[in-house]
């Protein structure tokens, strides 16, 4: 796998834009940027294939932003449709029939919905069957598009539509988020990237490296959704910052298996400090605060920034809760 890159600072982002400006979308939508991003890293020469989801209503006739092809599926079967496509690419190609230059890449790009619940019996076939695709997962942290129910990416403490903070449950969600990250590992994808759009360059050279695998490409982007949390949309990159900044977040990947973080701060902000930004959270605060759940999220980031740094040689400052 290549480890040169042409990304040294955000000036080195590609000008052309493939998603024109205006969409159905929410104002400060994480995983529109996303796309975006993703998009001008790989070029024109691109077909998405999309699971239900938020992304599904950026795309409906008559209002399509996109300027590259899409393929809109079923809920649970994206990777299946992805297989489809870029089967039909090869047979087309092996028969002359399209030029190598004309070849498309096959990019799944879904909600969490999709990725970690509903999708993950057909994902987990496309991985096994070695398909040379990347896979797109804008993690918004629930069901965003009907509603924000939550989904197992959900995580503990935050109040969704079907988990809100009651008497009986004054936390709001006390299930734990579902690691993806892990799961792809123990399929042995190639190459596993999670992704932030506050960290820019790490975003562009995490697309451009693991384009040089072949075989099953995944990305979890964390994409901060103002409708569902509850923030300010002009706020959307502050609030994905303060993610990776309290270690709520890491930015990482694993080549052929082995892990590696590629962005730690310096000194770790309390998680406190990124709850508060969003009123998923507000349970956790008032009209009493609940120390003991903020303390229990601030222990999982520390626990897992102390066993990163245990296997990796890191250095970590972590923050007290
Ligand atoms: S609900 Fe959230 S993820 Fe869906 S379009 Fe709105 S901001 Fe984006």
């Amino acid at each position: 796998m290549s480890t040169t890159t042409k990304f040294r600072t955000l000036k080195d982002m590609p000008k052309e834009d493939y998603i024109a400006p205006g969409n159905t979308l929410c104002a400060g939508c994480g995983g529109a940027l996303a796309m975006r991003i993703f998009h001008k890293v790989l070029g024109p020469n691109l077909a998405w294939v999309n699971a239900a989801g938020c992304m599904t209503i950026a795309t409906s006739y008559p209002l399509a932003p996109l300027k590259s092809n899409w393929l809109y599926t079923a809920f649970a079967s994206a990777p299946a449709g992805a297989q489809g496509l870029r089967d039909g690419l090869d047979v087309l190609m092996a028969k002359g029939k399209l030029r190598r230059s004309e070849d498309l890449k096959v990019v799944v790009v879904t909600g969490d919905g999709a990725a970690y619940d509903i999708g993950f019996q057909s994902t987990a076939g496309a991985i096994q069957r070695g398909l040379d695709f990347y896979y797109l997962c804008y993690d918004n942290e629930a069901y965003g598009n009907t509603g924000f129910q939550m989904s197992s990416s959900t995580p503990y403490g935050s109040s969704s539509k079907t988990t809100p903070a009651t008497a009986a449950f004054p936390y709001g969600n006390t299930d734990t988020k579902k690691d993806l990250f892990e799961a792809w590992r123990a399929l042995k994808a190639p190459y596993i990237a999670t992704l932030s759009n506050s960290h820019g360059v790490d975003f562009l050279r995490k697309v451009e490296k693991g384009g040089t695998a072949k075989g099953p490409k995944l990305y979890i982007d964390f994409a901060a959704c103002p409708t569902g949390w509850g923030f300010d949309p002009k706020q959307s990159i502050e609030v994905e910052k303060l993610a990776v900044q309290t270690g709520a977040w890491p930015l990482k990947e694993a080549v052929d298996g082995v892990v590696k973080h590629t962005y730690v701060p310096g000194a770790f902000s309390p998680v406190r400090n990124y709850l508060r930004t969003q009123e998923r959270y507000e349970h956790l605060f008032k009209p009493v605060e609940r120390p003991e759940a903020i303390a229990t999220i601030q222990k999982s980031v520390n626990d897992y920034w102390a066993k990163a740094a245990a296997e990796e040689g890191l250095k970590v400052r972590l923050a007290e809760g």
